[in-house]
């Protein structure tokens, strides 16, 4: 078995449930005792934030490519960015490793593919909306990508940072972004990508009738297979 390098910390709600995801699949893919080697680099994520709010990605690049680094001097044997977002300076990260990048839109990308759906609407936050790096890496496997409109997409942005990276998971903001959903569903999406590692613990798959894509689910999943391959 590999050992899974997380960067982890983005927000360590979701973090939490890599962890767990990551133990679940090993154990129920080997059974017995066996549970995940994995190693994780937890941020303080409050540096995170403050790089993106003042738009210095290469300084949360550094941050990133560091905690990276130190992961694969520890032992990893490749590397998991436990969020969307931080994608956006993926290049960074794999600039100061030698240890590959298992990307979160790559996973995603097939579980699309596999679902047999060809446009799907996106949630995350307002970089991964309105910023091409995850949408583009889904639209390299043919599929289309549409987001809700600008003041939904301020307010899905406001409850991930103010809320979810925070621990709150309220009812009110699960019905705004299956409301969100709706509309998206109504202007062709077939599924919807949980484009951010905590939106999952505030949505489940059963809130509505199209199938959700939660993008931390598919990324432990898929970390676990790469590291029993
Ligand atoms: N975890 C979130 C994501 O998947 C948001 C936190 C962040 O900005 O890194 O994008």
């Amino acid at each position: 078995m590999k050992t899974i390098g997380l960067i982890g910390g983005m927000s360590w709600e979701s973090s939490a449930l890599y962890y767990r995801l990551i133990n679940e699949e090993v154990k129920a893919r080997l059974g017995g005792l066996h549970s995940a080697k994995c190693l994780m680099y937890s941020v303080d994520f409050d540096e995170v934030a403050s790089f993106q709010s003042n738009g210095d990605w290469e300084g949360a690049g550094e941050l990133l490519g560091n905690a990276a680094q130190a992961l694969e001097r520890a032992g990893a044997d490749f590397i998991l960015i436990g969020a969307n977002t931080m994608h956006k300076v993926i290049a960074s990260v794999e600039a100061k490793i030698s240890i590959p990048v298992l990307h979160i839109a790559d996973a995603t990308a097939n579980q699309i593919q596999q679902a047999n759906l060809k446009k799907v609407g996106l949630l995350g936050t307002m970089y991964t909306m309105e910023q091409d790096f995850i949408s583009s890496r889904l639209e390299l496997h043919g599929i289309t990508v549409i987001v809700p409109e600008k003041e939904e997409r301020e307010m899905v942005h406001r409850i991930i940072y103010e809320e979810l990276c925070r621990g709150a998971f309220k009812e009110s903001s699960k019905d705004y972004y299956i409301h969100v959903m709706k509309k998206l569903i109504e202007d062709g999406a077939e599924g919807i990508v949980l484009g951010c590692t905590e939106i999952g613990l505030l949505v489940h798959a059963d809130a509505i009738d199209i199938p959700l894509f939660d993008t931390a689910i598919i990324h432990a999943v898929e970390s676990v297979k790469m590291a029993l391959e």
